[in-house]
């Protein structure tokens, strides 16, 4: 499916889980449109993560290098822009577990 007119993976699915025997803060699946995230990051980590991860399944050639860097980056400026994850709806909008 086409995303902006790119060949980029549209559907990704965000799972949230305990990777500490994987060592790892993240891994995407690029067959499966799947990324697991882990589960005990503070939520500045955990959206750089996400972007990683994402990048490595739009830009499966970048070394991983380029990857921390761009993500740091995109990190770095929409953490200073405000931007955050919503609390799950069904929540009191209270922003109590949010780092
Ligand atoms: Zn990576």
């Amino acid at each position: 499916m086409l995303c902006l007119g790119m060949p980029y993976p549209v559907r990704v699915k965000v799972v949230e889980k305990d990777l500490s025997k994987d060592k790892a803060w993240g891994i995407s699946y690029d067959d499966l449109r799947l990324i697991e995230i882990h589960d005990k990051q503070c939520e500045s980590e955990r959206l750089d993560t996400l972007i990683h991860e994402l990048l490595h399944l739009m830009r499966p050639s970048w070394r991983e290098k380029e990857v921390i860097r761009v993500a740091n980056y995109l990190t770095r400026h929409l953490w200073a822009q405000g931007y955050r994850r919503r609390p799950p709806s069904g929540s009191s909008g209270s922003r109590g577990g949010f780092r």
